[in-house]
């Protein structure tokens, strides 16, 4: 880190470093306000290290009090985060692991845009110190651009990071299509609370094949098993995402299918509802209702995920970095 190296060439004590981070998660706008830093070493930062990896280019405020950021890394790859505000005031990070995607999930749009590359540490934390320079945070999802268990050494790096800016690990979620390398290091090496979720979809092979190109690779059975043995290990509950697309994973017997895979102990299903990403139909609210029901009465926990920010394309699947 550039930092690291500057203070390291000043010869500065090795607690410098710290103060510095401790400054930059409390949420300051830069070097000048470090008030226990010498007025000359701040002076030489402010010119010579920048402040954040990321710049940003364009922020909008959704209808519902979302904020989505679109920043650029010094190498010019488009990256977005999002913050939630919800009713009972908690105040939810979505943060991206990588600037595009690899996979090609058919619904989400992220997956249509070009592969950048795997973001670094800093400019994972960075997103998070953006908003926290406007207000306190309290959870974080790796659910925005990018699969994080692609990028794991740099998102586990950063987690750990987070409590420093008010996001325990217990508020801290990663979201996976289930790639197998990292979701079994996860499983195996991480001793923090973080929270595991899964990106399913589809009761059944053949189908999550067709929306996730990803399960030909690792397939249902493999990548559940993992998540039971990441229960059996650490005692949390694993949250299983599901699009609700219409006609095509929605039926009745698709939530049977699903409540009979599902170990009601281990998982917990948020159904989500589709935003609109230009190649499926959402499922009704009436679907979705019934196809909840089913997962009741199976006593397979489910909660309906509420949609927010959707006006400024900040929802679910949306992000694209589109230049609108
Ligand atoms: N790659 C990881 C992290 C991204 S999470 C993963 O897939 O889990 C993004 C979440 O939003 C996933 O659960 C994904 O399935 C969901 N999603 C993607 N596109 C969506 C869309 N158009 N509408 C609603 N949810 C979507």
């Amino acid at each position: 880190m550039l930092l690291q190296r500057r203070l390291n060439e000043r010869r500065e004590p090795a607690y410098r470093a710290g103060q510095v981070w401790a400054w930059a998660a409390r949420g300051v706008t830069g070097y000048s306000e470090m008030t226990n830093i010498p007025g000359e070493l701040r002076g030489e930062l402010e010119h010579e290290v920048p402040f954040s990896t990321l710049e940003l280019e364009r922020e909008a405020t959704a209808r519902d009090g979302t904020r989505k950021a679109l920043f650029r890394t010094h190498d010019a790859h488009p990256v977005e985060a999002v913050l939630m505000h919800y009713r009972d005031g908690r105040r939810s990070l979505c943060l991206s692991s990588q600037s595009g995607c690899p996979l090609t999930c058919t619904f989400c749009a992220t997956g249509q845009m070009r592969f950048g590359r795997n973001l670094t540490p800093s400019e994972i934390l960075d997103q998070a110190l953006h908003f926290r320079r406007a207000e306190s945070i309290d959870h974080a999802v790796f659910m925005g651009m990018g699969e994080p268990m692609l990028n794991l050494d740099s998102v586990l790096e950063a987690a750990r990071g987070l409590p420093d800016l008010g996001i325990t690990w217990r508020r801290t979620t990663i979201s996976t299509v289930g790639w197998l390398p990292g979701l079994r290091r996860f499983v195996d090496e991480v001793e923090e609370p973080i929270r595991l979720a899964l990106s399913l979809h589809a009761p059944t092979d053949e189908l999550r094949s067709q929306l996730m190109p990803v399960n030909a690779r690792y397939p249902l059975a493999d990548v559940l098993a993992e998540c039971e043995r990441y229960f059996a290990l650490r005692r949390r509950q694993v949250f299983v995402e599901y699009v609700m697309l219409g006609g095509v994973n929605d039926r009745f017997e698709q939530a049977q299918a699903l409540a009979s895979l599902l170990d009601p102990r281990v998982f917990k299903v948020n159904l989500i509802p589709y935003n609109p990403t230009g190649f499926y139909k959402g499922s009704t609210r009436k679907a979705i209702a019934a196809f909840k029901d089913v997962l009741d009465r199976a006593r397979l926990p489910a909660t309906v995920r509420l949609t927010r920010g959707r006006d400024i394309e900040a929802a679910c699947g949306q992000l694209a970095a589109l230049s609108r």
